[in-house]
């Protein structure tokens, strides 16, 4: 069984923390994406998975058994690294092989069935015999893959595996990989740094920062429920909009404007008086272009649209308060591809009470998340 357990887990060189009492629980078959900045401790974590680094302190174990002090060769896992780290000079079909190097009861002639296999599951059947600069990136990595699978692991573990690959290669081995996972069902952790990644491969995310795990959910809640400002922060393109302000009785107050918080949102918020209020940018309702002089609802607000970024399906408008200089935006927000502003207009911008957050200027800690019905969304999400 693929199951992992982390516990307590610390990883020092020298003054720094590269891992700093992490404590997480992977079931088996799960896909787990450890995500974070450059410098956040997912690489080291996913290498004392391996056995490449020793914990300073802390245990792992896999499927029960503890692996501290085993060697890697004796964890019953595969690594697959950004570099593929192909021997150029072995065709596919040894390079495939070669992942069952150190494993014993295979006949010569059984090795080289199970790289056939591999191959023919990964769709490469017809490259067995190239060398590998005679393969583009993706089949490389398909190949990289192969090497990893061929042993039939308990546990895959992979850094940044995609990331050498180009955008459109990149989305069509994130499906592929997925779908090898579903069909393997093999526990899975994987590292990288883009949030893409996490949110479209994931069962669960651990999001980490400075050596620290900052939530451990679905994409979903760490979408619509951030832990705290970091998570809100780094989940979501474009990003989250932040305002900071102070709490006025029941009114938010930031620089430019003032938003009523409902009832519910004051319960959580309590006397806390610095606020930062959180809002997604496609939850932004954008009117159309407005006259100075119409009314301005409780949850609007008047502001200039600065810059146009057109997606073809989708819309990114940058947005100012017209008392600010046109080059200081505001606010984002995401709009129909048909809906079309220019540079310039004055519109009217509706934020939603339904979908606001609300994190404690002080510690980052949300204190209320967006309004939904978990069901009925998980619900619509599957459909
Ligand atoms: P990246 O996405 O850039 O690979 P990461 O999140 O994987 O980053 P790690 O490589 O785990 O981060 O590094 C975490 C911290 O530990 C960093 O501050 C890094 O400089 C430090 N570190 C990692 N390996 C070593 C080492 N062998 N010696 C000293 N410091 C190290």
């Amino acid at each position: 069984m693929g199951q992992i357990q982390l516990t307590d887990l610390m990883k020092r060189f020298g003054d720094t923390v590269a891992v700093d009492d992490l404590s997480l629980d992977i079931a088996d078959e799960e896909f787990l994406v450890l995500v974070g900045p450059s410098g956040c401790g997912k690489s080291t974590t996913l290498r004392m998975l391996a056995g490449l680094e020793t914990p300073t302190s802390g245990d792992i174990y896999i499927g029960g058994d503890h692996m501290n002090y085993r060697v890697p060769q004796n964890r019953d896992i595969a690594m697959v690294f950004q570099d593929y780290a192909l021997y150029p000079h072995m065709t596919v079909r040894q390079n495939i092989r070669f992942g069952l190097e150190e494993e014993e009861g295979y006949t010569s002639a059984e090795r080289d069935e199970r790289a056939v296999e591999v191959a023919e599951t990964l769709g490469i059947s017809d490259l067995l015999d190239r060398k590998p600069d005679e393969l583009s990136g993706g089949q490389q990595q398909r190949v990289a893959l192969g090497r990893a699978i061929v042993r039939d692991p308990e546990v895959f573990l992979m850094d940044e595996p995609l990331s050498n690959l180009d955008a459109k290669l990149r989305a069509e081995m994130r499906t592929e990989l997925q779908n090898l996972q579903d069909q393997l069902a093999v526990t899975t952790v994987y590292v990288t740094h883009n949030q893409t990644e996490a949110m479209t491969m994931a069962d669960r995310i651990a999001v980490m920062d400075d050596g620290e795990l900052q939530q451990v959910a679905s994409p979903f809640e760490c979408y619509h429920e951030p832990n705290n400002l970091f998570v809100a922060e780094f989940i979501g393109e474009p990003m989250i909009n932040l305002v900071r302000g102070t709490r006025s009785e029941t009114t938010f107050v930031g620089e430019h404007f003032s938003y009523p918080l409902d009832e519910d949102v004051m319960e959580s918020v309590g006397d806390r008086d610095d606020l930062v209020l959180g809002v997604r940018p496609e939850d932004i309702v954008v009117a159309d272009t407005d006259p100075d002089d119409a009314a301005i609802g409780d949850h609007e607000l008047r502001m200039d649209v600065t810059v146009v970024e057109p997606h073809g399906d989708q819309n990114v408008l940058h947005l100012s308060h017209p008392d600010q200089p046109s080059d200081d935006d505001a606010l984002q927000a995401v709009t129909g591809g048909m809906h079309l502003v220019t540079r310039g207009d004055r519109v009217t911008v509706r934020i939603p009470p339904d979908t606001i957050h609300v994190f404690d200027a002080e510690t980052g800690t949300a204190v209320h998340n967006r309004r939904h019905d978990q069901e009925a969304d998980l619900t619509e999400l599957e459909q």
